[in-house]
């Protein structure tokens, strides 16, 4: 029994994976796994230092750069018996783990292998990368397998992991006019009639005034979105920009092309990363509780961020926490729920010396804004509230020469303020509002006043200091 399972062991090919990336969980974030395939276990430090080169590369490449927070890279170290590919037009055949090859057109694979191989290894990922040990480059994708060889391999990974990540389609100028060109194509950077009029075309949220329809294939229409006849190898497919990546295999990726990798991020990955508390569900406390959305890499990515308390607006401030003080609302035997509502709308330098452009304008499926909603549940009604409860209700301000308060009435509101003895100071008005109020306190002598708030049926009083 034992001798069985040591032989075990041995016979199971199994793969370590080193998280050379590691920005968090997998299952919270986008995977993509770095392969060798002709490497001997003598060239494995070649290959890890390429791989190390390779994600750096990415991680220096507009979108992956900005969102690499998103983004975990994984390293498999596959030991071949022999170094190199097999180059079938000299006949030479050799010995690899993926069994790769370089023929006339570029590098084929075993691809099946490789995507066993990281399944086994990570479970679930969102694109393999392969580098094969020889010296020629160009590269391939399959699905979501791509691989290339060494030489500008920093380049080609860049244009293959956009078909194996983002399905993006080759924008190469074609050859020929195609007269039968395919009448839908998935890809969202390529279009065919007749979805192909400023209005109807994927990209027409980029499209701008004063763009010639379609686009003349000169360099100096690259500024803009426009239809440039050219892409899949053919006319009569069209492509979003003059340049980009996915046609010129160097520079950048184009507006749509980078649209099209956010949106594939943002499918995945919660940018509320970290909610604390994970969840609530409490019993009534007086006590302020407070509500943190962890949000995913503030450093580089721009949230604006909405709280709602039962679908009012708490405030717009742009705070990434939020105190609730249960005494501020409409207590009582009612649930309530706080939401909040994240936006990313981190924009980037498409062109040095233009305004930066949104990494994303067109979302149909709202992919950019992430929300998280914590029920609070407060079992047990509150008939008085003390003045200390009450106390944090008001939020007394004081900017320049202005003091006021602020509060959330939840419904009909009355406000006054009165001297210590009770007398009326200031009637400061009525109403009926759900959202924060802003009251400025009419100038008054340096003293102690007493704030009064009747809220709905209630009675709050808290103290307000003015000094001059
Ligand atoms: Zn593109």
């Amino acid at each position: 029994m034992k001798l069985t399972m040591i032989v075990l062991i041995f016979l199971v090919n199994f793969c370590f994976a080193i998280k050379i990336a590691d920005n968090g969980p997998n299952f919270a974030r986008i995977n993509f796994v770095i392969m060798g395939d002709g490497f001997t276990l003598d060239e494995q430090s070649k290959f890890d230092s390429l791989a190390n080169l390779l994600k750096e590369s990415l991680f220096s490449f507009t979108p992956y750069k900005q969102y690499q927070k998103f983004i975990n890279i994984h390293r498999i170290n596959l030991v071949s018996e022999e170094s190199g590919t097999d180059i079938p037009s000299e006949g030479n055949y050799i010995s690899t783990v993926l069994n790769s090859y370089r023929g006339t057109y570029g590098y084929g694979i075993r691809e099946d292998i490789a995507e066993g191989i990281a399944t086994d290894s990570i479970g679930s990922w969102d694109a393999v990368i392969i580098i094969i040990n020889y010296h020629q480059d160009g590269g391939a994708t399959r699905d979501k397998v791509c691989f290339f060889g060494i030489d500008d391999y920093s380049n080609t990974c860049r244009h293959e992991i956009g078909h194996a990540f983002a399905n993006l389609a080759d924008e190469y100028v074609g050859f020929t006019l195609d007269t039968n060109p395919p009448p839908y194509v998935v890809e969202p950077n390529v279009a065919v009639p007749p979805d192909t009029t400023p209005e109807t075309i994927k990209w027409a949220k980029w499209v701008t005034g004063g763009v010639l329809w379609p686009t003349p294939n000169e360099g100096i229409y690259s500024w803009q979105v426009g239809l440039f006849d050219g892409a899949r190898y053919t006319y009569g497919v069209y492509r979003p920009e003059f340049f980009c990546i996915m046609q010129t295999g160097g520079g950048a990726y184009c507006r749509i092309c980078t649209e099209a990798i956010v949106l594939k991020i943002k499918d995945k990955v919660n940018t509320i990363d970290s909610p604390n508390p994970p969840s609530c569900n409490v019993g009534y406390t007086t006590e302020p509780l407070e509500f943190s959305l962890g949000l995913l890499d503030t450093e580089n990515i721009h949230y604006i961020v909405r709280w709602y308390l039962d679908d009012s607006l708490l405030t717009d401030e742009q705070a990434h926490t939020i105190t609730i003080v249960p005494t501020s609302f409409n207590f009582g035997t009612n649930n309530h729920t706080l939401k909040a509502i994240v936006k990313d709308s981190s924009t980037y330098w498409y062109h040095p010396g233009w305004d930066t452009v949104p990494f994303v304008k067109n979302d149909p499926r709202n992919l950019m804004q992430d929300t998280i909603v914590w029920p609070l549940i407060y079992g047990i009604a509150v008939e008085k509230a003390t003045l200390a409860q009450a106390q944090p209700l008001f939020n007394v301000f004081s900017t320049g020469n202005a003091v006021g308060i602020r509060f959330n009435p939840q419904g009909t509101f009355r406000l006054s303020v009165h001297d210590i003895r009770g007398r009326l100071v200031d009637n400061m008005g009525s109403g009926f509002s759900r959202v924060t109020v802003q009251k400025q306190f009419r100038p008054l002598a340096s003293g102690v006043y007493i704030v009064r708030l009747i809220a709905g049926s209630r009675v709050y009083s808290g103290k307000a200091v003015v000094l001059r």
